[in-house]
């Protein structure tokens, strides 16, 4: 038996490994619902099912495809055929929309239609160097040319890293880099969950683990866990106590802050930065992106679903003790000028996830523990594990997948 704490994406997807091989898994969620940190409610104010935050991945998440494609849910995505980012900046009232084009060969960057308005191929040429000579500070980045830094680079790593890219980790900057644009455009599709992230991610996850024969539980919050030597003993729950015997092993699945108080002296990031959402329940134009970069406004993405339109505003920290409304309404005059829509503000919500991710900084990023623990039948997953990425679905899963590989070898199906 293997027990999973935590279904979020990351024990999900260890499950969903786990039971596809036949092996037996119990997985133990301590909230109601699974998703953790990537989920979908009734919202009772707009009286629709919402997302607590707009969640992109790209067509080259090699880890979350394949968990997709396990679970039989890469079709619920919207997102263009081909990779294409539109952008409106506020000052100027400018559109574009950076179209990169298949191959590894970066050919659009020669054609002004494709790029960004006020750049040149030189600008994007100087990158190069990244691919060989490791790692870069968005300073360094920076000073290579200043419209493609405040027109693209910058407003792509904000939302990736959710942290101030000047105070983020060469490496994960780089890796974000090298694992994009470095792969071509193919690998740069922008996909959206459809119509819910729970619809694409969790509820097809929930079903074939249940198909599988695995069990999940909710309302069960791990509380402790024992030891017996260099092994994990027992399983403690408000409760009752699950033994854990000699075949058996733990995932610990749970965010960073709940893996201190189960695994004992455990090293994990803990300076985390907030995420602020605003979902408006009025459908977007038709023509409308399905998703638009916002330059120079408080909202910073926007994305449009059939029936709303979502915003999401990263490293938000600053923004947690403003009245929501203040939010909703602000961020609705940049929704209203970029689409083209009327300025009187529709239903709103606004979700202020205080720790959305851990801060992408190298200090944080060097807490970062192994899924591999000092406990031979004890490992762990999560988006703050050391997975070379900053907290992002493919890193949880990529975690989750690890860790259930290594799982493996103490409980072999
Ligand atoms: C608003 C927002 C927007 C985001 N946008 C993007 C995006 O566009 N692209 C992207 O790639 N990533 C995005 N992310 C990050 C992504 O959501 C996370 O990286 C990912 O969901 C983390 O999954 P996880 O399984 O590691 O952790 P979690 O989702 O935190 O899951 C942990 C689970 O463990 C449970 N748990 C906690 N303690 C216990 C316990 N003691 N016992 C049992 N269960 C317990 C929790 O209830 C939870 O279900 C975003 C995050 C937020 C908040």
């Amino acid at each position: 038996m293997i027990y999973v704490i935590g279904a979020g994406l990351a024990g999900l997807s260890a499950a969903v490994s786990l039971v596809g091989q036949g092996i037996q898994v119990e997985l133990m969620e301590g909230a109601a619902t699974a998703g953790g940190r990537c989920r979908s409610y009734a919202d009772p104010q707009l009286g629709m099912m919402i997302d607590n935050g707009n969640h992109l991945i790209l067509s080259g998440n090699l880890s979350a495809f394949a968990y997709l494609n396990q679970i039989g849910a890469a079709n619920s995505f919207t997102g263009p055929k081909d990779a294409e980012f539109a952008f409106y900046e506020i000052p100027s009232a400018k559109r574009w929309t950076v179209r990169p084009n298949d191959g590894l060969l970066p050919w659009w960057i020669f054609d002004p239609s494709r790029r960004v308005p006020g750049t040149h191929p030189k600008d994007y040429l100087s990158f190069l160097p990244l691919i060989g000579s490791g790692a870069k500070t968005a300073a360094e980045l920076r000073q290579r040319d200043d419209v493609l830094w405040r027109r693209m680079l910058r407003p792509v790593l904000l939302a990736t890293l959710n942290t101030e890219p000047e105070q983020a980790s060469p490496h994960l900057i780089t890796a974000i880099l090298l694992g994009t644009l470095g792969r071509g455009g193919k690998a740069c599709r922008p996909r959206i969950a459809t119509p819910t992230l729970s619809a694409a991610f969790i509820d097809p996850a929930l079903r074939y683990i249940h198909k599988h024969g695995g069990n999940v539980h909710f309302g069960r919050r791990a509380l402790r866990l024992s030891f017996d030597g260099w092994r994990v003993s027992e399983i403690e729950f408000a409760d009752r106590r699950l033994p854990v015997t000699r075949n058996d092993a733990v995932i610990v699945a749970v965010p960073a802050w709940n893996a201190k108080a189960l695994v004992p002296g455990v090293m994990t990031p803990d300076d985390h930065r907030a995420i602020v959402s605003t979902h408006f329940a009025l459908p977007p134009p038709p023509e409308a992106p399905v998703m638009t970069g916002v330059i120079g406004g408080i909202a910073e993405w926007i994305f449009c679903f059939p029936d709303r339109v979502s915003v999401t505003i990263s490293n938000a920290d600053r923004l947690l003790e403003t009245d929501r409304e203040e939010i909703a309404r602000d961020c609705w005059h940049d929704v209203a000028r970029a689409l083209g829509m009327g300025l009187e503000l529709p239903p709103w919500q606004v979700i202020k996830e205080r720790r959305a991710t851990f801060a992408a900084t190298p200090a944080q990023d060097h807490k970062r523990p192994s899924v591999v623990t000092a406990w031979e039948n004890l490992f762990m997953a999560g988006d703050w594990t050391a997975t070379g990425l900053p907290a992002t679905i493919e890193g949880a899963i990529r975690s989750g997948r690890r860790a259930a590989r290594l799982a493996q070898r103490v409980h072999p199906a």
